[in-house]
């Protein structure tokens, strides 16, 4: 098990409220999509990010370039994708391998 997959498995045993406090943290924190030139408008307005736990954006959006591979939660999660915003999250590309 890496380490996106146990900090998976400790998602799944919080409560609704720790999850969302600890989602929005991790938001405004640490994920930096706000600085890359795909993040848009209605991004920025449906206060969206952490599009590798959460999956595909809800927004219409254009793929300019994908700043995760620069993020650390990127690297601290030992994460092998990208583009989740469009792609959907690192769980449900690595779903897509076998
Ligand atoms: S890896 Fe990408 S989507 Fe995930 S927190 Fe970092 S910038 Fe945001
Ligand atoms: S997931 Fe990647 S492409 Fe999408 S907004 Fe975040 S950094 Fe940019």
């Amino acid at each position: 098990m890496d380490r996106y997959e146990k900090a998976l498995e400790k998602m799944s045993e919080m409560s609704e409220e720790q999850l969302s406090t600890l989602i929005d943290m991790q938001k405004k924190r640490i994920c930096i999509c706000k600085d890359c030139p795909s993040y848009n408008q209605c991004m920025t307005e449906n206060k969206e990010g952490l599009f590798c736990f959460l999956g595909k954006s809800s927004c219409d959006l254009d793929l300019i370039q994908c700043k995760c591979g620069e993020c650390p939660v990127h690297t601290n999660f030992q994460m092998k994708y990208g583009s989740y915003c469009m792609e959907g999250s690192e769980e449900e590309q690595r779903s897509k391998e076998n």
